[in-house]
């Protein structure tokens, strides 16, 4: 029990608005999240069941995480975050456990959404036999599944850069049975992302939001937020005690800031 002490309760404070863009993917999950919890009564009516799990998928760095966050703290939901890894590495022999534990936890804190970041690494398809320690901790993680009752408002939220791997017998109906695709942010989502990170800094007046949207095609989100703090070091380098980021700044940070996303990560 003390190796669980790591897993830590919070309240998270990302509001939907804190996240740039991504209109579509926030949508489908207030449907699937905060209408059950909301209106109950019409899930019943109309004799259908809330998902018990959801799976976000796509390149790193384009708000899965912040999406997760943001369910749990517009819904008022407790957040237990879980990193597939750390749950293998930091728990060997015992990580069938700590996958109950994290349940029993997630039980105890509801109505709350269990976070499985990188899920990839406790659920690739199995072999056939449950031989290997990662066959038992999936068996275990899709006992816990069907083991949550409809009505005890436990959600699992797995997020992933690796879809294709995933053990399909996790993505059944009734265990995660929604998948999200969270794409790198189109125009529309950078300009929003840029809007939210100016807005946060002193800017010059030749810094537009539009234009900078404009000159990070293939950006993810978080390469979007590192233009704006690299912007916002280079006006220190020249000047430490600058008052504005002017556009020169953040031009010198969109070629410092190159995009990791490549072809192969995108649906
Ligand atoms: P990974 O697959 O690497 O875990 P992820 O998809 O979970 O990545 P997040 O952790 O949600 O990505 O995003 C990383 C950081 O990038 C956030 O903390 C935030 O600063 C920034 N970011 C990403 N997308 C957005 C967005 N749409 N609006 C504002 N900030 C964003």
């Amino acid at each position: 029990p003390s190796a669980m002490r790591e897993i830590m309760i919070e309240v998270p404070k990302v509001l939907w608005t804190d996240i740039g863009g991504q209109e579509e993917t926030k949508q489908k999950l207030k449907e699937a999240v905060e209408w059950p919890l909301k209106h109950p009564e019409a899930f019943i009516r109309f004799g259908i069941r809330p998902p018990k799990g959801i799976l976000l998928y796509g390149p790193p760095g384009c708000s899965k995480t912040l999406m997760a966050k943001a369910l749990a703290t517009e819904a008022g939901l407790n957040f237990l975050a879980v990193k597939g890894p750390e749950l293998f590495s930091k728990w060997v022999g015992d990580s069938e456990k700590a996958v109950r534990e994290v349940f029993r936890k997630a039980r105890a804190a509801s109505p709350s959404i269990v976070f499985f970041d990188e899920i990839d690494a406790l659920a690739v398809r199995r072999g056939g036999e449950e031989t290997s320690v990662a066959d038992r901790v999936l068996s275990q993680l899709l006992a816990e599944m069907d083991g949550i009752e409809p009505l005890v408002n436990v959600t699992v939220v797995a997020a992933t850069n690796r879809p294709d791997i995933i053990d399909s017998a996790l993505l059944r109906p009734g265990r995660i049975d929604r998948v999200l695709y969270v794409g790198p942010p189109d125009e529309a989502s950078r300009l929003e992302i840029f809007r939210i990170g100016t807005a946060r800094m002193a800017c010059a007046a030749d810094v537009d939001p539009r234009g900078l949207s404009k000159m990070t095609d293939g950006y993810s989100g978080a390469e979007c937020v590192a233009v704006c703090q690299d912007a916002a070091m280079a006006a220190m380098e020249e000047d430490v005690e600058a008052e504005k980021v002017h556009l020169r700044h953040f031009h010198k940070a969109v070629r410092s800031v190159t995009p990791r996303i490549t072809d192969e990560m995108i649906r």
